[in-house]
């Protein structure tokens, strides 16, 4: 760590893009109370250098008071400076988390599912990405193509381990250039902050290369989607997995049965916080292992939310491997975001009591749509305008967010849309792939 060098404190908003302000690293203790203060319009902002119509004048100020366990610091590149970071919560002046801070978001929602529950929640995201400028040499999930980014996978596995995640898997995808990483779970907020890191350790070291890894959810309209899929358990005080019950049949615990339903019966509303972009619907959709719809099911990968039984024997390494996944969210919603609006649906699931579902065993898109409404599987959104409409008519949805935080977000997302309007499919797919 270079004491001269640039620490940045970071904080990642309502369009999932981590924007920052550097101080000295040998000043980073003195930010530690009061943080830096930074103009609240600035939430406003969209990924692109345009910003929304909002409450906020230009005198406003909340301050970006950095969480000192979330800082990252890469130094590995002999031609670069250190790659160095910490997470802020946005705080009023008088120090009160502000309510449209994203991270202050998952916090709320955290500390209710532990009031609420006595659980924690134990969470880790897949991160895919395209590399840019993409070949179309390699075929999918082949070792040439990781040989075809042999410095940046290696770069990546050293990076990520430098700043002290865990890096589980970094792999080949489907798609010509795109590739998969993945790293241990993290609990509580620094699963969020761990997202964040892994995405920016990523792109840094594709930048470093000359390349860009983009985590647009459709870079190129031929291609695969890139997801943003969490894997999730909980945490009870005794450190157990909430989420099992060896049991029941499914393997999930009463509070896992009616949390998932909770995320079933809100995950078309929830679209617009986690599947938050145009770009968004160009890959959410039937066949394509990115779901159309807000199902349940074991194992299986067109499922909103699925169980993954762990494969193992062992009761024991069975009970810990005991997870679910939500699929729909993709790289352009903030990890805060994704996390709160998943802990939000679940409570309500939790609250209400509600059932497990029906497992779906087929790709829901193969059933009637009696079938479908049987087993109370809605389709999800298919355009953004779509999902804010649809999540304006879910009032427990609604009522996630505080009233600011909800309004001026959705003025983001407004203006996303009608930027975009207008433009080819193509021209909107290479305005995000630049950004994101
Ligand atoms: N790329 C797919 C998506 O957009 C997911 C593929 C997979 O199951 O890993 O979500
Ligand atoms: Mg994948």
């Amino acid at each position: 760590m270079s004491d001269d060098g640039l620490v940045m404190l970071a904080w990642s908003d309502y369009v999932g893009v981590t924007r920052c302000r550097g101080v000295l690293a040998s000043q980073f203790n003195e930010r530690l109370e009061t943080g830096l203060g930074w103009a609240v319009a600035g939430q406003a902002l969209t990924p692109f250098a345009d910003i929304a119509p909002n409450p906020w004048g230009p005198m406003l100020e909340v301050r970006q008071v950095p969480d000192p366990t979330s800082r990252v610091t890469v130094d590995i590149w002999p031609d670069a400076p250190a790659l160095d970071f910490v997470m802020c919560d946005s705080r009023t002046p008088d120090g009160e988390l502000w309510d449209c801070c994203a991270r202050g978001f998952l916090r709320k929602a955290l500390d209710d599912l532990l009031a609420e529950t006595g659980v924690e929640l134990l969470a880790a995201f897949e991160h895919e990405f395209t590399v840019v400028p993409q070949t179309d040499v390699a075929p999918p999930f082949s070792l040439a193509a990781m040989r075809e980014q042999a410095q940046l996978t290696h770069d990546i596995a050293r990076a990520l381990t430098a700043a002290g995640l865990i890096p589980e898997t970094v792999e080949p995808e489907y798609g010509y250039s795109q590739y998969e990483v993945t790293v241990s779970p993290s609990q509580g907020v620094s699963a969020g902050d761990h997202a964040i890191a892994t995405r920016e350790i990523i792109r840094e070291c594709a930048r470093r290369l000359g390349l860009q890894a983009t985590f647009s959810p459709k870079p190129f309209l031929d291609g695969p989607g890139n997801g943003a899929h969490v894997h999730f358990s909980f945490v009870a005080q005794d450190g157990s997995n909430a989420t099992y019950d060896s049991a029941h049949e499914t393997g999930a615990s009463a509070l896992a049965r009616s949390f998932i339903a909770g995320v079933v019966r809100h995950m078309p509303a929830m679209c617009a916080l986690v599947a938050p972009s145009p770009v968004s619907y160009y890959r959410l959709g039937p066949h394509h292992w990115s779901c159309g719809y807000a199902s349940f099911g074991i194992q299986n990968r067109e499922a909103a939310i699925r169980i993954c039984p762990s494969t193992s024997r062992d009761p024991q390494a069975q009970s810990r491997g005991f997870n679910l996944e939500l699929r729909p969210p993709d790289p352009t919603a903030s990890p805060y975001l994704v996390l709160g609006a998943l802990v939000r649906a679940g409570l309500e699931g939790v609250r209400a009591g509600l059932e497990l579902p029906p497992a779906c065993v087929t790709d829901p898109a193969e059933l009637s749509d009696d079938e479908r409404a049987s087993m109370g599987i809605a389709p999800l959104p298919s355009t953004l305008a779509e999902a804010i409409d649809v999540f304006l008519a879910d009032e427990k949805a609604v009522a996630w967010l505080p009233d600011t935080m909800r309004d001026s977000y959705l003025d983001v997302k407004r203006v996303e849309l009608t930027l975009t309007d207008g433009e080819t499919n193509e021209e909107t797919a290479a305005r995000y792939r630049k950004a994101y």
